[in-house]
């Protein structure tokens, strides 16, 4: 399906790297997959959501899905997740992926020993986030989204464990 512009495909480069221009599908970017794909009957159980029944801070009306992806490369432990935002009307049409956000669940410290001597540009921050990824879909509201989606579900240990547990799933999964 892909078209190649280059002989060998490069499979180690990382998003939180930069320079991943390429907005494929925008379902899967690169390495990184759906939990869905792996963990199905876990997945459709224990996606969060968040409803909105009214504007929020400029975030419009509807529910929003936080799909986990994750890094397929076995020789990467990388222990972050991109979530594809993806947005419904309220009676649940019109499914559109309206942001892409990255969040890693480990200490500062852990990504910068990940990344070794290349830390230098914040590259770190980026990776423990949560951040809007670069390959995001454009969204006028997304910064809001971002927040609110920081302060409705990250701030739960709960959902943070959650997501360490599908990575760990994930990694296991055949
Ligand atoms: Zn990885």
């Amino acid at each position: 399906m892909g078209k190649r512009r280059k002989s060998a495909p490069r499979k180690k480069k990382h998003p939180a790297r930069g320079r991943r221009r390429k907005p494929q599908s925008s379902t899967e970017s690169g390495v990184f997959l759906r939990f869905y794909e792996r963990c199905p009957k876990i997945a459709e159980r224990e996606t969060r959501s968040i409803t909105l029944l009214k504007q929020s801070r400029g975030v419009p009306v509807g529910q929003y899905g936080f799909l986990e992806t994750f890094c397929q490369d076995p020789s990467c432990d990388c222990r972050r997740t991109m979530l594809l935002v993806v947005r419904h009307e309220l009676d649940g049409s019109r499914p559109e992926h309206v942001l892409t956000i990255g969040y890693g669940w480990e200490p500062l410290s852990f990504y910068r020993r990940w990344l070794g001597d290349l830390s230098g540009l914040d590259m770190a921050g980026d990776m423990k986030g949560p951040v809007i990824e670069p390959n995001s879909p454009l969204c006028a509201y997304g910064h809001a989204l971002l927040d609110l989606f920081a302060e409705s579900c990250l701030s739960s240990p709960r959902y943070v464990e959650r997501i360490k547990r599908h990575y760990e799933l994930f990694n296991k999964a055949p």
